[in-house]
């Protein structure tokens, strides 16, 4: 079975192509282009590429495209795009307004572009179906509520992965089968105690963190909106609500404007006097640079933050993650992090840390009780997945 896996972004396409026989699993073809103008070539350049490789003779060799979608209104888990699934997409386009509308348009091209091939998407809300009602909720009159207003949770592909793998890497293979089936049983596989703690941290252009509880996602600090939790590379973050009144009214400022600079000139950005890259910034703060150094600090506040409301709602942690661009690759992230946490059981080893970049490894000392450690994720990889089941499981109850 050959599923594709499409990212869209509004001016790039990338790919990975993914062969399942039975349980074995194999990326056969990574590729994408950027700045694309046109994207119905964009698509076809794509097959072309899958053709020209001998990865396939012609559209309909594909089982699947899937996507990686953000939300929807009503709609979660993995499902198949069709146009119910689109409209409830748009009536959501506020709440992402980077990243569903390219991801709508995107799709409508695929559809005509391959007829028949089934399109799948795996939301990005997903993972967060099975959270406690109090940790979805904000406390807004209902009629809010009713409208949309309330804690959704994103990163899911994300987080799903690290909590498979970081099941795997404990031995706790109960707890991964438990995440395998997540999308097929609703979380219902048996696991054995005690219970499997772990903490994971997305870092990357945007960021995340989640607790997991059994390989099940506890919150996540992403919220409403892709905009929230972490400052992310230039979106803002937490905010106060009454913020935006605030500044509209005492600037004059359009609702729009407003949207955009949290969107796009905001977050580590914003602090740290307009870069939005980590390397730049960690370079121009040991260059003395003030706001450089500010914007790392209060990276790092947050991420704490965040850790800590995690350890206390899972009692402890038997493993704090570290993955994406960030996280996998920035020691003196890692470490500024993990600063004086010993008390809570959380001590890095210096030497493993900083020679870990982009690979499996646990970088504590051996007598930290929380094992810290990296695990690059594969989030093409878990859609190509879950987009599998449910072509099986759509099969099956046909059959
Ligand atoms: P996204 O998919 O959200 O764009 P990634 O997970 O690809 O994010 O992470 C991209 C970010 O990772 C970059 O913006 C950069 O800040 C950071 N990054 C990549 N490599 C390094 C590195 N070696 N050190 C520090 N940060 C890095």
């Amino acid at each position: 079975m050959k599923i594709l896996v499409a990212n869209i972004g509004s001016t790039s396409l990338k790919w990975r192509l993914f062969h399942f026989v039975g349980e074995q699993e194999q990326m056969l073809h990574k590729g994408g282009l950027e700045r694309v103008t046109d994207y119905p070539q964009a698509i076809r350049t794509c097959l072309e590429q899958l053709q020209q490789a001998g990865h396939i003779q012609h559209a309909a060799d594909l089982a699947a495209v899937g996507f990686k979608t953000v939300l929807a209104r009503g709609i979660t888990g993995c499902v198949r795009l069709d146009e119910r699934v689109l409209q409830a997409m748009e009536a959501f386009n506020s709440i992402a307004p980077a990243h569903n509308p390219p991801y709508i348009a995107g799709i409508r091209l695929f559809a005509q572009a391959m007829p028949g091939v089934p399109l799948v998407g795996l939301f990005e809300t997903a993972f967060y179906q099975w959270a406690s009602p109090a940790a979805q909720r904000y406390a807004v009159p209902e009629s809010w509520y009713d409208l949309g207003v309330r804690r959704y949770g994103f990163h899911g592909a994300s987080h799903k992965y690290i909590a498979e793998r970081s099941a795997e890497l404990l031995g706790r293979e109960d707890v991964a089968r438990r995440v395998r089936q997540l999308y097929v049983d609703g979380g219902t596989t048996p696991v054995r105690s005690p219970a499997l703690r772990v903490i994971s941290c997305h870092l990357g252009g945007s960021s995340s963190i989640t607790g997991l509880r059994d390989g099940i996602a506890v919150g996540n600090s992403l919220g409403m909106s892709p905009q929230s939790g972490l400052p992310h590379n230039n979106r803002v973050g937490d905010l106060d609500a009454f913020a935006l009144p605030h500044v509209l009214r005492q600037t004059g400022m359009t609702l729009e404007e407003a949207e955009r600079q949290l969107c796009k000139e905001s977050g580590l950005k914003a602090l740290s006097g307009g870069y939005n890259d980590m390397r730049d910034i960690t370079a121009r703060a040991q260059q003395g640079e003030a706001r450089a150094q500010l914007a790392l600090d209060h990276f790092v506040h947050a991420i704490r933050h965040w850790i800590g409301a995690f350890l206390v709602e899972l009692n402890g942690a038997d493993a704090l993650v570290f993955t994406a661009g960030i996280g996998e690759n920035d020691f003196g992230l890692r470490a500024a992090v993990c600063r004086d946490l010993d008390h809570l059981g959380i001590e890095l080893d210096p030497a493993l840390n900083q020679q870990t970049r982009a690979q499996e490894a646990v970088i504590s000392s051996p007598h930290s009780r929380v094992k810290v450690m990296v695990i690059p994720t594969n989030e093409e990889l878990v859609v190509a997945r879950e987009t599998r089941r449910l072509l099986i499981k759509e099969q099956e109850g046909l059959s």
